[in-house]
């Protein structure tokens, strides 16, 4: 698209936008009376307007039915069954079958789950490869699964620290090359255990490439997973073609649906159909037609759903619902062209106010399909004080130690208006 910096052609390309109506569908937040211009949608996403009869529904029918309202057809969604209302859309965005995807815990809990059926080192293969700089809880979750399995049986494997291979980009560079990160996994192939990245990296917005990776890692007999926090809802994912082992992500970010609600994870069919995979269980993983003889002997369901402990947490699910239902309504397809639009016209405007010397480096990668809807904006000095002047002005972006402000234009509820009143108010604030 031929982008122009002006107001007028920011408002025609909301006029056009096929997907403008889905923004009256949320909640937008307000500053002195007006929409603020929200850009972290990439951090909590917006509330749609149909979440709270979601909720209300699963109150109604535990105030009218009470424990009744697990199996009783007079519930509208038995909760016996709520994850699997959200199978289809789940398996729509994950590019996955149905039997590969479930909803359930949060994300740093799914991670751990996901690395005791999948991460199994043994002296020789114990090595995990992954990004530099990976978010905090996914690093907590590493370091601990790789002290949890240094020694066995009083013998000591390996060296922890020696078993962590952290990616980093090349002197220079804010991102990682794919062919570096293909070449890091060659070069430690026989002592590799598992590839664990993130889909989208939380700190820089680089997308990585999921097929090319999950295909090295498995050639180097590697098993593959990924965090796909910043990458569900935000760009469309292929995980059963690609191969994926598995995956984990959380619904508060691109997802809309609510401050620490329900996670969700992906298991490759292989997998999933595997009865001996060690895993650790609970009574929901348990064959759904056996569950309630309450008789010992873990027998696994089928897929996914074979890793669930728990009943459902059906309020945080409903939310969930009602956000997914808008998703697949709108297309994760759709909501990706529009993002690409979006996403490249903030770029232009960054660029166009960078003439005459950079003030605000675009650390996210060029590419557009190497990024999803995040850009990462690296200053040089003052960049706290930017970040708060931005808020007091109405504009609620992200900001990240040392330097970087985060901001996302999310396609379902952001428009092109957005961007450029954002852009234009950083150009005053900064002269
Ligand atoms: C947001 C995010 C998390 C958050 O983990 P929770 O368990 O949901 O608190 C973890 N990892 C990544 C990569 C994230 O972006």
């Amino acid at each position: 698209m031929q982008y122009q910096n002006t107001i007028s052609f920011a408002l025609n390309c909301d006029k056009n936008d096929p997907l403008k109506s889905y923004r009256d569908q949320f909640h937008i937040p307000q500053h002195n009376g007006q929409d603020c211009i929200y850009l972290v949608g990439n951090s909590l996403g917006l509330q749609p307007k149909s979440t709270r009869s979601y909720i209300e529904q699963e109150l109604k029918d535990w105030q009218d039915l009470g424990v009744e309202g697990h199996f009783d057809e007079r519930a509208t969604r038995p909760w016996f069954h709520y994850h699997k209302f959200l199978k289809s859309h789940l398996a729509k965005l994950a590019g996955a079958k149905e039997m590969e995807v479930v909803s359930m815990n949060s994300l740093t809990t799914n991670l751990h789950l996901m690395m005791v059926s999948f991460y199994r080192p043994t002296a020789k293969r114990f090595k995990i490869i992954t990004e530099a700089g990976a978010f905090p809880s996914d690093q907590y979750a590493l370091e601990t699964q790789l002290h949890f399995h240094a020694n066995k049986g009083g013998e000591r494997l390996f060296e922890p620290e020696e078993a962590l291979v952290e990616l980093k980009p090349r002197t220079g560079e804010e991102t990682l090359r794919t062919e570096d990160i293909l070449a890091a996994i060659d070069e430690h192939k026989d002592q590799l255990a598992l590839v664990m990245m993130a889909g989208v990296q939380y700190y820089t917005g680089q997308l990585f490439n999921i097929q090319e990776i999950t295909k090295k890692g498995h050639e180097c007999g590697a098993l593959v997973g990924f965090d796909l926090a910043h990458a569900f809802g935000n760009i469309p994912l292929n995980l059963h073609g690609d191969g994926v082992d598995f995956a984990v992500w959380c619904s508060y970010k691109y997802l809309n649906s609510g401050p620490g609600s329900v996670s969700g994870v992906f298991v490759h069919e292989r997998h999933g159909s595997n009865p001996d995979l060690p895993r650790f269980a609970g009574w929901w993983g348990h064959d759904e037609s056996k569950r309630f003889q309450m008789k010992k002997g873990f027998i696994p369901m089928a897929g996914a759903d074979a890793w669930q402990l728990s009943n459902v947490n059906v309020l945080p699910s409903a939310a969930h619902l009602a956000s997914l239902e808008i998703f697949s309504e709108a297309g994760i397809e759709n909501l990706r062209q529009k993002s690409i639009l979006l996403t490249g016209f903030m770029e232009f405007l960054l660029n166009d106010l960078n003439r005459g010397g950079e003030k605000i480096k675009i650390i996210t990668p060029r590419d557009p399909d190497q990024r999803g809807a995040q850009l990462s904006l690296c200053l040089s000095t003052g960049g706290k004080d930017l970040f708060n002047q931005l808020g007091e002005n109405g504009i609620i972006a992200d900001w990240r130690e040392p330097n970087v402000i985060r901001v996302a234009a999310v396609p379902m509820y952001n428009s092109f208006e957005d961007v450029w009143k954002f852009v234009e108010k950083l150009k005053k604030l900064l002269s």
